[in-house]
């Protein structure tokens, strides 16, 4: 029977295809005693095959997709698998006791749990991480365990979850994931940008959704309404394969329209629109047709899924890349903002309590300077191959930013002793994601040649509300009155001291919000490859002026849903979208040269 499920639509699209559960990492484990040892061993030998093929085709595919530098854990599963020391112990354990060999690689993964929170040595606590997880797999191959692995996936489906983490999600294959659908999460969490960055259709927030569903029940991802979808009858099924159609026709015919010439107003205002790139795919010539640079470059999942740091030199090889794929359009790279959600297990950050407001960003930058000083001589050497610009994040005062930047010039003047040049007038920014920078915009913006606000941060600090949270995810507001306000206090204070400001939040790629950001005077917007077609059709039909004086009705609101109702009235009237698809080919019709936006 059919059933619907509401949860929040995180990344636009729809998919419709067979359910595929991915499991968690425990199973219930059977105990008992063998008939016949030979078997037993020779399970054992088939789990161990299974397991190694496995990991060489995951280690084959993470060098195709990610580089040799993130598939070193593969590397180091493979070598567990080698440990003569921990296979004859099963062996000669099965032989001797007679037990099955789920048992005792069980009773060996709690052996090795147990020592991991007990030692403190970083090595052997990598090591030990390791040794677990090629246990799980090997488990996992002899339980034959119905539930997927994320990276196992064995046709095109629609992965269920209830959590997944960023690092997990940087490894989905997009021509099997055709949706996804998770528990937790909100539109905000990394893993829901991630899955823009992939294109991937996706629902979140479903709270027990996939209690109900079982592997291979017919499923339709609605990303754009929100909607999870249990056997559809034969009508929702014809009418969402027709709707998706349209879609596609729709992102086609805008993505054609956009690759020309800039974006600005109606009226001629010049609002440039970049890119977000989180992954190394995303980085193709082609993004020079969409996005006008890049915004944010999230420099942190050049860290992720991997056993070792990124060399200096594998950093400035991305950057570079990065700079020379987009130039002469400029590249701004984030010095890593890693802690939150975005955990590296190798960094030794330990879990926290409240990881949002923990050792973030800066705050980690700060004290591992022995990381940082490396990130930071890689983007400069990086900034001959291209416009190269430098964002902080988190920064959350004055003397933080002065300290920041003081690292800095100690690598220029690094550089400089060792006679490497770099871009000498490389542009230095800070993100704006902390109330307190708001309060003090007006000094940090003397003090840097660009804002950029991070509103999926703002938000979050500013209405108390964890982005990746789903309980709270409904708190979760940009059309609050205060974020607004803030955003148009940062923005005072950008234009007073003659600095552009830019916005990088999720906030940039929702049509919804364009007029009402570019009324409060941010000057670019970066967001998801995905969303620059349509925010780009929506700036095309927005006046300057009428989006100012928006703005100053909108700060005189007091509630959310007062500030909704205005702005989605406003954005239904435009119908942005399909006025810009008319108003193009009319255009075309009218003049054959180029379109200029
Ligand atoms: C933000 O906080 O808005 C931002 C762009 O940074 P991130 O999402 O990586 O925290
Ligand atoms: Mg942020």
């Amino acid at each position: 029977m059919e059933s619907i499920f509401r949860g929040i639509g995180v990344s636009p699209g729809i998919a419709i295809g067979p359910a595929a559960l991915l499991g968690g990492d425990r199973f219930d484990i059977p105990k008992y005693k063998v008939a016949d040892v030979e078997e037993e061993l020779a399970r054992f030998e088939c789990a161990l095959r299974k397991t190694r093929d496995y990991l060489k085709k995951i280690h084959a595919k993470t060098v195709e997709r990610l580089g040799i530098g993130h598939a070193d854990i593969f590397t180091a599963h493979l070598l567990v698998l080698e440990d003569v020391t921990l296979l004859e112990e099963v062996r000669s354990r099965i032989s001797a006791e007679s037990l099955n060999v789920e048992f005792i690689l069980d009773e060996l993964s709690q052996r090795y749990t147990d020592l991991l929170g007990a030692v403190e040595d970083s090595l052997f606590q990598a090591r030990t991480s390791d040794l677990l997880d090629v246990m799980n797999r090997l488990q996992r191959n002899l339980l034959d365990a119905e539930r997927t692995h994320v990276r196992e996936m064995a046709e095109p489906s629609i992965l269920m979850a209830h959590d997944l983490s960023p690092s997990d999600t940087v490894m989905l294959d997009r021509t099997m994931v055709l949706g996804m659908s998770l528990d937790s999460g909100s539109p905000t969490s990394h893993t829901a940008i991630l899955a823009r960055a992939l294109e991937i259709p996706a629902v979140m927030g479903l709270r027990h959704a996939a209690c109900h569903i079982n592997n291979g029940t017919s499923i339709i991802i609605d990303g754009n309404e929100g909607l999870f979808i249990a056997e559809p009858t034969a009508d929702t099924l014809d009418a969402y394969r027709q709707k998706q159609r349209q879609l596609e026709e729709t992102r086609v015919a805008l993505r054609g329209i956009m690759s020309h010439g800039s974006s600005a107003t109606r009226d001629g205002v010049s609002i440039p629109t970049q890119a977000n790139v989180e992954l190394p795919f995303e980085l193709v010539p082609e993004l020079r047709d969409t996005a006008e640079g890049v915004g944010l470059f999230r420099t942190e999942y050049l860290f992720l899924n991997r056993d070792t740091l990124p060399s200096e030199e594998e950093q400035y090889q991305a950057y570079a890349q990065a700079a020379e794929t987009m130039d002469p359009l400029p590249v701004t790279l984030r010095t890593m903002d890693i802690g939150g959600d975005k955990f590296v297990s190798h960094l030794q950050i330990s879990k926290e309590e409240n990881p949002q407001l923990g050792w973030r960003a800066v705050r980690f930058c700060l004290e591992r300077k022995d990381i940082f000083k490396p990130q930071l001589r890689a983007m400069l050497r990086a900034s001959n191959k291209g416009k190269i610009q430098i964002m902080f994040p988190m920064i959350s005062g004055v003397e933080e930013l002065r300290q920041v930047k003081a690292v800095l010039s100690e690598v220029k003047k690094d550089l400089d002793g060792e006679g490497i040049s770099y871009d000498p007038d490389i542009k230095v920014g800070s993100m704006i994601e902390v109330p307190s920078a708001v309060a003090l915009a007006d000094v940090l913006s003397q003090e840097c040649d660009f804002f950029s606000i991070g509103t999926n941060d703002l938000i979050q600090y500013s209405l108390a509300v964890d982005r990746v949270n789903e309980k709270v995810a409904h708190l979760y507001e940009p059309a609050h009155p205060a974020v607004l306000r803030m955003i148009k206090w940062t923005c005072n204070a950008a234009w007073a001291s003659g600095i552009p400001c830019s916005l990088c939040g999720e906030m940039a790629g929702n049509p919804l919000y364009t007029e009402t950001l570019i009324g409060m005077g941010v000057t670019s917007l970066s967001m998801s490859a995905v969303s620059l077609p349509l925010v780009r059709a929506e700036i095309a039909e927005i006046n300057f002026g009428e989006a100012q004086e928006l703005a100053a009705r909108l700060l005189q609101m007091g509630t959310a849903a007062e500030i909704k109702t205005l702005i989605e009235e406003r954005y239904e009237k435009r119908g942005s979208a399909e006025a810009f698809i008319s108003h193009a080919v009319q255009r075309e019709k009218d003049a054959p040269s180029p379109l200029e936006y």
